[in-house]
């Protein structure tokens, strides 16, 4: 049997011939990176290659690094392999990695979704002869509500807290989420506050596609003088001190784990929107069916029963080990 094109090592998804690493999660000499995200995009490397999108976002993120920027479809050769990156529809900047080599052509989805946010470049499907995929919502009972539609559940419960005199306490991820949010709460809601946190990624990513501008959540707002406002914050900014201020509040979570029952309430929110920058089951199933690929990789999410399901569909699937997150921990 032939070498694989890619492999999964101890450090990344690697290609041997290329001498490259596709998203590491160790130290390696170069990497080609599918998004900013902190689990696809680590600290370490000698050498990065990325979307043009997202290099400003990992400098903000990784500090002073050495990263050459590619655009979508720009095919660039190493050691003979010829690699482009494709839009994923994830996040600003993210992509697959396409990698062909004599004839044989390897994608790797990186993190995903089909259904268009109207903000992030939608996702272009790439035939291939392996398709390395995440399955973060592989199950069937992830199916996600329209997009407009959640919005104006935001939006609704917004307006009832604001004409109760009640704060609303948004938590989305500060790199995707958060600009989602804030482009599509643009109009109808005022005050909308932005975590500094949030409004730094906003501030780099308006760099590359440009974001309304909310007000920013800074140590001189007054919350007497914004009673009724829409803050946007990240998850891990549920429990800290700042909220106090803020009372009486109101919390929500925009994810997708908020379609299932129960997590709302595990995670402590008093509201959920199903709102996903990952695609759900049918999302995952047109993919893999757009790639007419022979063989699947699942990477991470519900990679036993995902990969199992498609076998059964007569599509050859495996899973690797990785340490992506479902749900990546931002600070
Ligand atoms: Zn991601």
């Amino acid at each position: 049997m032939k070498d694989p094109l890619l492999e999964f090592s101890d450090k990344g998804i690697y290609c041997p011939k290329a001498d490259v690493y596709l998203d590491p999660w160790r130290p390696v000499d170069k990497a080609i990176i599918s998004h900013a995200h902190a689990d696809h995009s680590r600290w370490g490397h000698k050498k990065y290659i990325a979307h043009e999108h997202s290099v400003p976002i990992m400098q903000h993120r990784l500090g002073d690094i050495e990263v050459a920027a590619k655009k979508w479809g720009e095919s660039f050769s190493i050691n003979g392999v010829r690699f482009s990156l494709h839009p994923a529809g994830h996040i600003v900047g993210s992509s697959q990695i396409k990698a062909s080599y004599k004839g044989e052509t390897w994608v790797f989805s990186g993190d995903y979704k089909l259904h268009h946010d109207h903000y992030t470049t939608p996702f272009e499907p790439q035939k291939c002869d392996v398709f390395i995929t995440e399955c973060t919502f592989g199950i069937p009972a992830f199916r996600w509500p329209d997009q407009e539609q959640v919005m104006e559940q935001i939006r609704n419960w917004w307006q009832q807290n604001a004409a109760n005199g009640v704060t609303s306490v948004l938590f989305g991820y500060s790199l995707g989420k958060a600009q989602r949010l804030s482009y599509h709460l643009n109009d109808a809601i005022a005050p909308l506050l932005l975590h500094p946190v949030i409004y730094a990624h906003n501030e780099v990513v308006h760099s590359v596609k440009p974001l309304p501008m909310h007000q920013k959540l800074d140590q001189g707002v007054d919350p007497k003088a914004h009673r009724g406002a829409l803050i946007i914050a990240p998850p891990n900014t549920q429990d800290a001190q700042w909220l106090k201020k803020w009372e009486p509040y109101k919390t929500a979570a925009a994810s997708g784990w908020m379609a299932t029952r129960g997590a709302r309430r595990r995670r402590g929110y008093d509201t959920g929107f199903v709102l996903s920058d990952h695609g759900d089951f049918n999302e995952l199933n047109t993919a893999v069916r757009a790639s007419e690929a022979e063989s699947v990789i699942c990477t991470h999410g519900y990679t036993e029963i995902y990969s199992k399901y498609l076998n059964s569909k007569g599509i050859r699937a495996t899973t690797a080990d990785t340490p992506f997150e479902e749900e990546p921990n931002e600070s």
